[in-house]
């Protein structure tokens, strides 16, 4: 039971910030969440409309996500821990019964999800937060050094086209659950600015059909590949080889980015390092009230996430105490030092690596979560080497279960094999 109820606020209503309700809950806090958009979901509530005016894409659309995509984890490991990923009934004609399906049967799972857990009533939809701070400077607190929260919010009433109004709220504690898939990471490319044929990052890509029989230069993580774009649409690369081409893609990432937080300098991005963060979701120095749901990247999703937000909400309550801030300080800390000695870059620096057995260590030591059954460890790495090997145009219609997988399917009551459920 626990020991003390807050009112919190949530950010976004992603997976991150849907299943941060779902546990706040069950401890008995609170919640409130604030969502821009106008439907629950974050990156699967799909958007046709691209950042019009801006093709780079720094503007307004949350969802990165295009017309085409499905999945590329398989469904039976993308549940939340007690509300599986099932595969829709024989009779039903709006499912989409793949392994990997279509980015519409993700959303429905998330919809019904909330339905599940009666989330809606909590969530606050067309309600942009435009800035989270302190009630007080730190040390400076007027209800005995407990840390408090404002949070203003823009909302339209009604729908979409409503009237603007903007709102000042108090919260006990901020949830921040906004994603990383929203804000474009762009290169920086000799001619860049001077390039007048067409432009985008990948945020802002949906259909094919307008690039039909276009030459296209997709720009890949290493960007370093191209020397200069010039005016005549010619593009030349690192090798001394060029192209004319009628457009360029940017698939180079997203910036994490909180733009509404104002910590006074607490809290900072740093080539994607939040930092400091204890265990990648609490700043020390403002731990409990101020915490992060879903920065860590390759990790199970949406259950890693589930986990961050059990231990947050029982941290809230009182359930789970956090070390002292210097402790918390020390590990994260501790942790960057560790990181840069391998070599690796700051924007690594919530990498999990598909790293399964860290995931389930990070539950366990926190808040007592169940660890992932084997043989869903074992489907999903099955599908990270495929699409990392020759598999990669066909891993999520071709697939061969091993007899672990096929038992744990099995006694699911799940399709096995490369079989297509209908
Ligand atoms: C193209 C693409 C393909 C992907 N494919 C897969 C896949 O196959 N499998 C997989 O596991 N993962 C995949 N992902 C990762 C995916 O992002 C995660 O599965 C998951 O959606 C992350 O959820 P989230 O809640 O953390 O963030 P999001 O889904 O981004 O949700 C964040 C929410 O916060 C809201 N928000 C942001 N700022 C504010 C504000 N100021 N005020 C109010 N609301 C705000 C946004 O509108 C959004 O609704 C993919 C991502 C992309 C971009």
């Amino acid at each position: 039971m626990a020991s003390s109820s807050k009112k919190v606020c949530v950010v976004g209503a992603g997976v991150s910030g849907l299943v941060s309700a779902r546990e706040l809950r069950r401890e008995g806090h609170e919640v409130t969440v604030m969502e821009q958009s106008s439907g629950v979901g974050g990156q699967w509530l799909y958007d046709a409309r691209t950042d019009s005016g801006d093709p780079l894409g720094v503007a307004g659309v949350p969802s990165s996500i295009y017309a085409s995509l499905r999945l590329n984890t398989p469904r039976e490991s993308m549940g939340f821990s007690d509300y599986p990923f099932v595969y829709p009934s024989i009779d039903d004609d709006d499912g989409d019964a793949r392994r990997y399906p279509g980015h519409a049967e993700f959303l429905r799972y998330i919809r019904g999800f909330c339905d599940a857990f009666g989330l809606m009533d909590a969530v606050r939809l067309n309600t942009k937060v435009l800035h989270v701070g302190l009630l007080a400077p730190p040390g400076h607190d007027d209800d005995g050094g407990v840390t408090r929260w404002t949070v203003r919010c823009s909302s339209r009433r009604g729908d979409c086209e409503g009237e603007v109004v903007t709102t000042e709220e108090t919260f006990d504690a901020v949830v921040v659950a906004v994603g990383q898939f929203t804000h474009p990471r762009l290169p920086t490319i000799n001619g860049m600015d001077k390039w007048s044929r067409r432009q985008l990052h990948s945020h802002s890509y949906r259909t094919p059909d307008s690039f039909q029989d276009q030459v296209v230069v997709v720009v890949g993580c290493q960007s370093s590949g191209i020397d200069c774009l010039c005016e005549d649409g010619q593009v030349v690369f690192a090798d001394g080889s060029s192209v004319i081409a009628d457009a360029v893609v940017y698939c180079t990432g997203y910036d994490l980015s909180f733009p509404f937080l104002d910590t006074g300098g607490v809290v900072t991005v740093d080539d994607n390092r939040v930092g400091p963060l204890y265990e990648h979701t609490f700043p020390p120095a403002l731990a409990p009230s101020l915490s992060f749901v879903g920065v860590p990247k390759r990790v199970v999703v949406p259950r890693f996430y589930e986990t961050q937000a059990r231990w947050v909400a029982q941290v809230l309550s009182g359930r789970r105490m956090l070390p002292s801030s210097e402790e918390m300080m020390a590990w994260a800390e501790e942790h960057h030092r560790a990181r840069e000695m391998a070599g690796m870059p700051k924007r690594h620096a919530h990498e999990f690596f598909d790293d399964y057995n860290c995931c389930d260590e990070f539950g366990e030591k926190h808040c007592g979560f169940p660890r992932l059954e084997d043989w869903k460890k074992e489907l999903r790495w099955a599908s990270v080497t495929r699409q990392r090997g020759d598999g990669s145009e066909t891993f999520r219609d071709v697939y061969h279960d091993s007899e672990l997988v096929r038992q744990g399917l099995l006694a699911q009551g799940w399709p096995a094999g490369s079989q297509q459920h209908k």
